[in-house]
């Protein structure tokens, strides 16, 4: 397949992506709404989904149409992202990983990498995701102790990854892997391999999980599994580390907006029973010890897309967003907590009940404050680059 040159109208026009984010929430209310509490209390794949997910071209939305993508900017992406998750936030998984894995793709990998890859990624036939965390090291990636070894013309993989999204049901992850164990700094010796399932890939364990139910995380071990070399992303070892810190960004606001869908989302609902229940002899929505929830949920919401946008316009604008994409991920994800929370306490004893939907949202919310990168984490980076910036060193 030839790449094709890239041209300001192969991009989408603003009128062409609010009739995909049109479109997006006609599928949400219609597909994805009536489907979603029976799939997470049954922890069922949503495999209907994916075949709705190629037509719209989810799978690929960011990637460029050079390489069949939609060519989506950060921002718009972003707003598909909050629509979805603020109906159920674990379909969004199924393209989400699978699209920074693609992002790395495309702004790292070779010329062959790109074209043996991302027109099959962007139309769903290849599903990947990233495979980082280990059994002993998440926030602490250096620690890793997966090891790739080149012998010729292939690398032998050994090493264990855990929590891994996409990586029962996809085809392919992209694999943080030392290539140099003794390198100082450690990161030296980090490398990505575009890993497709084969001989010594092995999905170990589905996870059974408190909430992102439906969507599968898995162990994943590598015994003596080989991958071509020419599968080492951007050809060079030693960039592994550089490379995945840099699509964090794009995660992480992704991840931003998935805290912002669930606050969203948790407030309709809690708007929605407040206005119907009623105690003491009027509906709760007018007691003012409710008024005062909504008030602050309402809050949280707004400020948390404002940040997400923020950060996206600078990704989008190619400018340094690090800061602004930690800021919206911290904030957001603990939007989608307090929102959930203050919903629970809205909804009394019903918020018990799996017969209502808000349990869901209580359950699916604290993953956001935890993957890609912890909160606490992303208080330190927010810190280190507003220090940075201040001093002009950034
Ligand atoms: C459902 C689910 C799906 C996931 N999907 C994926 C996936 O697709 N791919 C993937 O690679 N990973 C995935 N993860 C893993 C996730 O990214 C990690 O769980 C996360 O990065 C945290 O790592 P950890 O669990 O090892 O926690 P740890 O790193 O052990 O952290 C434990 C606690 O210590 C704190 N801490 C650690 N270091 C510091 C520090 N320097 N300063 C202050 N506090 C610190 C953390 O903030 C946290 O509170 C997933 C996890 C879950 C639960």
């Amino acid at each position: 397949m030839n790449a094709l040159p890239e041209t300001e109208t192969t991009r989408p026009s603003a009128e062409e992506e609010q009739a995909l984010l049109e479109a997006i929430e006609r599928w949400v209310e219609r597909e994805v709404k009536p489907i979603a509490r029976e799939h997470d209390q049954e922890d069922r794949y949503p495999s209907e989904l994916v075949e709705q997910m190629k037509e719209l071209g989810l799978f690929g939305a960011t990637i460029s149409p050079r390489y069949g993508g939609l060519g989506l900017s950060a921002w718009t992406y972003a707003q598909i992202v909050m629509k979805v998750a603020s109906v159920w936030m674990a379909p969004v998984g199924i393209f989400n990983s699978h699209l920074i894995m693609a992002a790395a793709i495309e702004r790292f990998g070779t010329e062959d990498q790109k074209q043996r890859y991302l027109p099959r990624m962007a139309s769903g036939e290849l599903r990947g995701g990233i495979a980082l965390t280990e059994p002993d090291a998440g926030s602490d990636l250096q620690a890793i102790r997966t090891v790739a070894r080149r012998e010729g013309d292939t690398y032998v993989v050994n090493g264990a990854k855990t929590w891994i999204t996409n990586s029962y049901y996809g085809h392919m992850t992209l694999l943080l892997v030392k290539t140099n164990p003794e390198a100082e700094p450690r990161h030296k010796g980090m490398s990505l391999i575009i890993a497709e399932k084969g001989p010594g890939f092995v999905v170990a364990k589905k996870l059974k999980k408190l909430g992102y139910r439906a969507i599968d995380s898995c162990e994943l071990v590598f015994q003596d599994y080989r991958v071509p070399a020419a599968n080492l992303l951007g050809g060079v070892e030693g960039q592994g580390f550089y490379q995945i810190a840099a699509g964090l960004e794009l995660g992480r606001i992704n991840v931003a907006a998935r805290g912002a869908g669930i606050a969203e989302g948790a407030l309709r609902l809690a708007l929605d029973y407040a206005l119907q229940r009623r105690a003491f002899g009027k509906p709760i929505a007018e007691h003012q010890a409710i008024q005062l929830k909504l008030a602050d949920m309402v809050t949280q919401v707004e400020a948390a897309k404002r940040l997400i946008e923020s950060a996206a316009r600078k990704y989008d604008a190619g400018q340094r967003c690090d800061l602004e994409a930690s800021m919206a991920k911290y904030f957001a994800t603990e939007a989608g907590v307090f929102c959930a929370n203050e919903a629970m306490r809205i909804f009394g004893g019903y918020s018990y009940s799996v017969e209502y939907e808000i349990e869901r949202y209580y359950r699916d919310a604290m993953l956001m404050c935890i993957g890609e990168g912890t909160n606490e984490i992303q208080r330190l980076i927010i810190a280190k680059q507003l220090i940075k910036r201040h001093r002009g060193e950034a």
